[in-house]
């Protein structure tokens, strides 16, 4: 970094949209202190002055600054130190019980921070995590931690926690965990032994606090325990602000074309928002398969075409879930294109203002009036940076720069006989 970072942009020069076209974007404070987007104009020729409140934006392309809609910050970055074996959820489910006991407040901490920071620094300023409900004595570290993270990380990034309950939990352990940081109900309700009844058992403590909910549900390809359904019926009386999400839903993208349809319906009049989870799906489910194994995805184009909001994530990190990942959304929006079948103005969208959608986040991006919240990849086209992924980023929440990436590439020079 050649220079302190500027603490609030008024302008954003040079960038080149989604749609190509190359523009000056004016920011201001609104009245709540929020900086905003006043106009967007044509580029000027010759480029307008550069100021300490200028950023030059020449040849990367300005995209709304991602959101990760499912996380889970207190597992990431654990894979070295649980050395889990390779396998499928229920195997990455016992490693992590079994593991996660010796895992200390200090650890969740630093690898939530770390995690977080990874993400930020790919252009994410807004992140969801769940954060477990643990076995042993201190069941609330994670949480605790997850909460400290979320204050060192004040200005950079708006970091939501879910706290995702285990169904022997009692209720009370779930409201001390909401009253630990911990702002939405979560869980998943398909591995507890009556998925209905624990589906209906969060929606109430959900309902009781106030607070809006983010389940996983039917992390699953085959049968059915029809949570998803039962889930859509709950909440679709609540209130039209209050967060209702839910996450994997592997099952509908196995699931008979007739009966999708009828389901995606009620899911579309409930408010529910769902979130696909390409890379930590396609890795932990279709183990039984070795042939023709089936994607272990979400239905992304039927729930778009039946107008349920649907954003897409990265979920775990280098954990016993999932053993890669970069927490680069433009690897999520990548992977939507391959494996979704997505076009890549689509893909983008649900890792960008469709994910800030489904969070409930205001507006933002290149629209006036919208936050000022911005993810510049150094490129040409929308094709050319989620094909290429290159690290050169700069980062804008709130109207100020919070990373700038820089590579420097040198390619030794051979002689070359004409
Ligand atoms: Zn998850």
């Amino acid at each position: 970094m050649d220079h302190p970072l500027p603490q609030r942009l008024s302008c954003l020069m040079g960038a080149t949209l989604p749609d190509g076209a190359v523009v000056d974007i004016d920011i201001v404070p609104d009245a709540d202190g929020w900086a905003t987007v006043a106009a967007i104009r044509s580029a000027a020729d010759p480029p307008g002055e550069i100021d300490a409140y200028t950023v030059d934006l020449r040849g990367y392309v300005l995209l709304t600054a991602p959101a990760e809609p499912h996380a889970h910050l207190d597992k990431a970055l654990s894979w070295d130190v649980l050395a889990p074996p390779f396998g499928d959820l229920g195997a990455a489910i016992g490693s992590w019980r079994h593991g996660s006991r010796e895992l200390t407040g200090e650890s969740f901490e630093r690898r939530a921070i770390s995690a977080a920071t990874a993400l930020l620094r790919n252009g994410a300023t807004a992140i969801r995590s769940h954060a477990d409900i643990l076995e042993g004595p201190d069941p609330l570290r994670g949480i605790r931690a997850l909460d400290a993270a979320r204050a060192r990380l004040r200005g950079l990034l708006d970091l939501e926690i879910v706290v995702l309950v285990p169904n022997q939990a009692p209720d009370a352990l779930v409201h001390e965990a909401l009253d630990a940081g911990a702002d939405l109900v979560g869980g998943a309700p398909h591995v507890a032994p009556d998925p209905i009844a624990e589906t209906s058992r969060l929606v109430r403590i959900a309902q009781e606090r106030g607070v809006g909910i983010d389940l996983h549900v039917d992390e699953f390809l085959h049968g059915d325990h029809h949570t998803l359904g039962a889930f859509a019926e709950r909440v679709a009386h609540w209130p039209a602000g209050r967060v209702r999400t839910a996450g994997h839903c592997c099952r509908l993208g196995t699931m008979p074309k007739d009966e999708l349809a009828e389901l995606l319906a009620q899911v579309a009049r409930s408010g529910i928002g769902v979130v696909a989870l390409p890379l930590t799906n396609l890795y932990l489910q279709g183990w039984d398969a070795p042939v023709a194994t089936p994607r272990g995805l979400t239905a992304v184009g039927a729930l778009l075409d039946a107008g349920v909001p649907v954003a897409a994530g990265g979920d775990n990190v280098r954990d016993p879930f999932n053993p890669i990942g970069r927490s680069d959304p433009l690897e999520i929006a990548a992977m939507l294109i391959a494996a979704a079948h997505l076009p890549p103005e689509i893909a983008v969208r649900l890792v960008t203002d469709d994910a800030r959608a489904v969070l409930g986040l205001p507006e933002a991006g290149a629209k006036a009036g919208a936050r000022a919240e911005f993810l510049a990849v150094r490129g040409r086209t929308l094709l050319d940076v989620v094909a290429n992924a290159p690290a050169d980023r700069i980062v804008v929440h709130n109207g100020a720069i919070v990373s700038i990436s820089r590579t420097d590439h040198r390619i030794a020079e051979f002689a070359v006989e004409a």
